[in-house]
């Protein structure tokens, strides 16, 4: 004769495998599923493509002041030149105040944009250095999914063998009765009885002849609501 604690005990272990296997799946999930890593290729690319177009731009700027200053210099011997004569000394002057303020715009052109090109080199790491987080993090989090499902497979087994022997002490016909219950009534075969008088599978106050049966610890008396064993420790 099975008892109604029999049962409850092997229902605690298969509540445990299915806590483990409802665990498993959602790793295995999660797992398959993958992250949502930021992809900022495009962006890092980008920004790099830019940094190199404005530093080129930079380069030649740069070029166009070392004539600019050279063709100043050489004004300037010709402004102070005593072979120079008077009417020429005017338009070189004019020419000398031209070539200053060239330089003037040019020197505030290329601040600008070298702190263009600064801007879009720093996005450009910014944006591998992201991804390269994003990746290394993704890294860390399977690990430690597989960590926890090598984990759960060793628990899975431990748990397993243990229900083997709980239920190799059971007769055939009351275990095929017990999962047949556990498959109809959303995994939970028996009930316990609270307070003495309530189901706590359908939260049923139970029938005072269904409360009598339940005094013969051996009897496997069924919830007269919902059909489930009830088990009254
Ligand atoms: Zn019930």
């Amino acid at each position: 004769m099975t008892t109604p604690q029999q049962l409850y005990n092997l229902q605690e272990i298969d509540h445990r495998i299915d806590g483990i296997d409802a665990e498993r799946e959602r790793l295995q999930k999660r797992l398959a599923a993958g992250v949502n890593r930021p992809d900022l290729t495009s962006d890092a690319e980008h920004h790099y493509a830019r940094a190199v177009a404005v530093g080129a731009n930079v380069v030649s700027r740069r070029e166009e002041m070392e004539r600019l200053r050279e063709r100043l210099n050489s004004l300037e011997a010709r402004l102070y030149s005593s072979n120079t004569s008077r009417r020429d000394l005017s338009t070189i002057q004019r020419e000398v105040d031209s070539a200053k303020y060239q330089l003037n715009q040019l020197d505030e052109l290329l601040l600008e944009l070298e702190e263009e090109q600064r801007t879009h080199e720093a996005a450009a790491l910014a944006a591998r250095d992201e991804m390269a987080t994003a990746a290394v993090e993704w890294q860390d989090l399977i690990e430690a999914l597989n960590d926890r499902l090598a984990e759960l497979e060793k628990d899975r087994e431990t748990t397993a063998s243990e229900r083997q022997v709980l239920a190799a002490a059971l007769p055939a016909a009351d275990l095929q009765r017990y999962e047949r219950l556990r498959r109809n009534k959303s995994g939970t075969a028996i009930a316990m009885v609270d307070n003495g008088r309530v189901c706590l599978a359908c939260r049923m106050t139970l029938t005072s002849n269904v409360l009598r049966q339940l005094r013969d610890k051996s009897k496997q008396v069924p919830c007269s609501t919902c059909g489930r064993i009830l088990y009254q420790p």
